[in-house]
C-alpha cells in the first residue's frame, strides 16, 4: 500500500511517519475531517452515528491518477464521538490491519491498511460486557480506500427530510467515485444505484467463496463502492456452517450468520433505495437495481461454483452438486478451506476419501458420512471426466479459487497475544503468509491447518464482541 501511495522505505523510517499515522501531526496541506452518517443496526433505524473514532487525513492522487483517501481509526475523539473516547485497542486494530490486507490478496474488494501504530497509551474496554472493564494497549490503523462513504451517509439526510443535502451528497459521490456515469439526473442516479448493487453482489459472492463472515452488516458498515469495510467481530468459517456467526451480540438472532449474508446485503440495498427514493419520480429504476443485485450475485456464484470445482463452465446440475456437498460438509463438520483446496487432488479415475480426511473435525461424524461422501465423489469424478478442461487447467483454476491460507480467528489471536507482550513478529509473519494465499508455502504448513480443539471455545478464537 505504501508503494502504491509513493511512500518509500526511507519515508516510513522517518520518525515523522509514526507521528502522522499515530495521529500526532499533519503534513502540509492536510485538513483532517470526520463525517456523520446513520444506519440500520440489526434491522432497526439507529439514528445518527458517524465517524466516532475515524478521521480522514486527506486524499492522495497517485501518478497513475488513482485517488486514495487516508483515514486513521482510533486517533481520538471527533465531532461524532458521542461521549466515547475515539480510541481503538491493539487487539481490534491488528484484526483490521491483517484482515483487510488478507482480503485484498484473496482478490476480495476491501479497504486497505497502510500502517499500524501503537500509541503507548492504554484504553479501557469491557470486552466481555461483564461490568469489569480492563486496560488494553491502544493502537491506530491507517486505512485506505478511494472513498469511505457508506449507505448510512445517505440514510441520515433522508431521515431528516434534508433533500438538498441528500442530492448534493449523491452528486458529489457520483462525481468523485463514479465519474463514468453521465446523463440526466434521474438516469444517472438509476445507473449509479444499479452499479452499487452490482458491486455489492460481487463482494458478497467473494465472501461466500472464501468463507468470510463480516459479523455486523449494519447499513453503516456497507461501502458505497462495494468494499469490505469495518473489520470488527468478523470471522472465518472453519467447519462449513451457514448458521455460524462470529458476533456474540448476534448469537441469538443470528441475523448476520454466514449463509444469511447474501439476503442481508439485499435488504441493506433496499434501505439505501428507500433513502434515495425521493430523488426519483418512479421507483422502477430502484427495483431494477435490486434485481441487478440478484442477477449479479447469481451469475458470480455460478462462476465461483465452476471455479471451486475446476470446471470449464457451471451447469445447472453443478449448482445442485454444490448444494449437496455443502449439506454433507455441514452434517459431517468439514473444514471449508481445507476441503476445497484438497479436492483438486482427487483422482477422477479412482476417487477416494483419503486425501480429504484431514479436513474432518470429528472422526465419528466422518465415518458416519463416509458412504455419502464417496457417493458424492464418484459423481464429482464422473463430472470431471466429462468436462472440457485438461487436468492442468482444472488444477490451475481450482488453486486460484480455493485459498490455502485464510486468517483463521485463532491465528489472528495468537499474533495478538504475542503483540500484547510487545512481540510483533507474529504480525509480520502472518501478513507475509497472507500476501500469497493461493500459493502453497513450504515450511508454513502450520498456517494452513484446521482450527485446533483448544481454539473452539477460547475468546477471540471463535466468538467475538463488538468491543473495540
Ligand atoms: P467501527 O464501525 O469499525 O467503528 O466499529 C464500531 C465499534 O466502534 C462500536 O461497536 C464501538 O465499540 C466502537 N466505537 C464507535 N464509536 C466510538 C467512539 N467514539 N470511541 C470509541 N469507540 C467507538
Ligand atoms: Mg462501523
Ligand atoms: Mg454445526
Amino acid at each position: 500500500m505504501a508503494a502504491e501511495l509513493g511512500l518509500s522505505e526511507t519515508d516510513i523510517a522517518n520518525p515523522f511517519f509514526a507521528q502522522v499515522f499515530g495521529g500526532n501531526g499533519v503534513l502540509a496541506g492536510m485538513q483532517p475531517w470526520a463525517s456523520n452518517y446513520g444506519g440500520h443496526q440489526f434491522g432497526t433505524w439507529a439514528g445518527q452515528l458517524g465517524d466516532g473514532r475515524a478521521i480522514s487525513l486527506g486524499e492522495v492522487l497517485t501518478e497513475q491518477g488513482k485517488r486514495w483517501e487516508l483515514q486513521l481509526k482510533g486517533a481520538g475523539t471527533t465531532p461524532y464521538s458521542r461521549g466515547a473516547d475515539g480510541r481503538a485497542v491493539l487487539r481490534s486494530s491488528i484484526r483490521e490491519f491483517l484482515c483487510s490486507e488478507a482480503m485484498h490478496h484473496l482478490g476480495v474488494p476491501t479497504t486497505r491498511a497502510l500502517s499500524l501504530v501503537v500509541t503507548g497509551e492504554t484504553v479501557e474496554r469491557d470486552m466481555f460486557y461483564d461490568g469489569h472493564p480492563q486496560d488494553e494497549p491502544g493502537a491506530i490503523v491507517c486505512r485506505v480506500a478511494p472513498s469511505f462513504i457508506r449507505f448510512g451517509h445517505f440514510e441520515l439526510p433522508a431521515s431528516r427530510g434534508d433533500m438538498e443535502l441528500l442530492r448534493q451528497l449523491v452528486n458529489f459521490t457520483i462525481r468523485r467515485d463514479f465519474p463514468h456515469l453521465h446523463g440526466s439526473d434521474e438516469n444517472r442516479y438509476a445507473e449509479w444505484f444499479a452499479e452499487i448493487c452490482a458491486r455489492t453482489a460481487t463482494m458478497i459472492a467473494h465472501w461466500m467463496r472464501v468463507g468470510f463472515v463480516h459479523g455486523v452488516m449494519n447499513t453503516d458498515n456497507m461501502s458505497i463502492l462495494g468494499l469490505t469495510i469495518d473489520y470488527g467481530p468478523y470471522g472465518w468459517v472453519d467447519d462449513f456452517d451457514p448458521d455460524w456467526t462470529p458476533n456474540t451480540t448476534d448469537a441469538m438472532s443470528r441475523r448476520y450468520r454466514f449463509g444469511q449474508q447474501p439476503n442481508v446485503a439485499w435488504w441493506n440495498l433496499s434501505r439505501l433505495a428507500a433513502a434515495i427514493a425521493p430523488l426519483f419520480d418512479d421507483v422502477a429504476p430502484l427495483q431494477a437495481g435490486l434485481d441487478r443485485y440478484v442477477a449479479e450475485y447469481t451469475a458470480q456464484t455460478r462462476r465461483d461454483i465452476a471455479a471451486k470445482f475446476g470446471f470449464s463452465q457451471c451447469r445447472d446440475d453443478d449448482v445442485t452438486r454444490m448444494e449437496t456437498l455443502q449439506q454433507l460438509m455441514q452434517q459431517a463438520e468439514v473444514d471449508m478451506t481445507l476441503f476445497f483446496r484438497a479436492l483438486s487432488r482427487i483422482d477422477p479415475h479412482a476417487p477416494q476419501l483419503e486425501s480429504l480426511r484431514h479436513a474432518f473435525y470429528d472422526d465419528a461424524k466422518r465415518d458416519a458420512a463416509e458412504a455419502d461422501f464417496l457417493r458424492w465423489l464418484d459423481d464429482y469424478a464422473a463430472r470431471v471426466r466429462e468436462d472440457a478442461w485438461s487436468p492442468e487447467q482444472r488444477l490451475q483454476c481450482m488453486h486460484a479459487a480455493n485459498p490455502c491460507y485464510v486468517l483463521r480467528n485463532y491465528l489472528a489471536q495468537e499474533a495478538i497475544d504475542c503483540a500484547t507482550e510487545g512481540d510483533y513478529k507474529g504480525i509480520h509473519t502472518l501478513l507475509d503468509v497472507l500476501r500469497h494465499p493461493y500459493d502453497e508455502q513450504p515450511g508454513r504448513e502450520q498456517f494452513a491447518q484446521k482450527r485446533p480443539e483448544w481454539a473452539k471455545h477460547r475468546a477471540g478464537c471463535s466468538m467475538l464482541s463488538c468491543s473495540s
